[in-house]
């Protein structure tokens, strides 16, 4: 296979894709106020490593006030996640949050039924997650407004692992073309 101009252009494409519009440290650091004032009425969250840390059954006592901090701002919320059913709509329940599990991100189909659910456009949602080639990439082709936020915990999958090094570099190359990183305490 040569790699002439349109794999070229292919490949381009699918790097902006890849880019969020926001990077911050933490789900919690996404502040409500500064959604509405970018038109968003509802977001599609990602559950492990976003949420909660992998296998945490509940929400940390930060999570559980900003998920309130969101409703208070009258930005619904759906937890889209690859995870099981099992797990997934234990948490959800927990939260009080509406869920999809078993998503397939990157694919499309879960990210138009959360937004079905939400009852938004593509211009009023936001995603938020910790994964550039689901949470993201699934995010900004569907339109979304679309924030990374840093693993919680170190703890994943092995194939979630693997992905994480190609993940650094991409990341990475968004840096020097100027994505604001943000700023790790210790
Ligand atoms: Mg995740």
């Amino acid at each position: 296979m040569c790699y002439n101009a349109s794999n070229f252009g292919r490949g381009y494409r699918l790097l902006s894709k890849l880019r969020p519009h926001l990077y911050l440290e933490s789900v919690q650091s996404v502040d409500p106020r500064l959604l509405r004032r970018r038109g968003i009425r509802g977001v599609v969250l990602d559950l492990d490593n976003t949420l909660a840390g992998w296998r945490a059954l509940r929400p940390t006592q930060e999570v559980a006030v900003w998920l309130r901090r969101l409703r208070s701002h009258q930005i619904g919320a759906v937890i889209l996640s690859n995870n099981g059913k099992g797990r997934v709509q234990d948490f959800a329940r927990e939260v009080g949050v509406p869920c999809i599990p078993n998503a397939r991100k990157p694919r499309a189909r879960g990210f138009l039924r959360a937004m079905e659910l939400l009852g938004t456009t593509p211009e009023t949602t936001a995603v938020i997650g910790d994964q550039v080639f689901t949470d993201i990439l699934g995010g900004n082709r569907a339109g979304f407004y679309t924030i990374l936020v840093s693993p919680l915990s170190r703890e994943e999958f092995i194939g979630t692992k693997a992905v994480r090094r190609v993940e650094g570099v991409v990341l990475r190359h968004f840096e020097r073309q100027g994505l604001h990183l943000p700023t790790h305490a210790g």
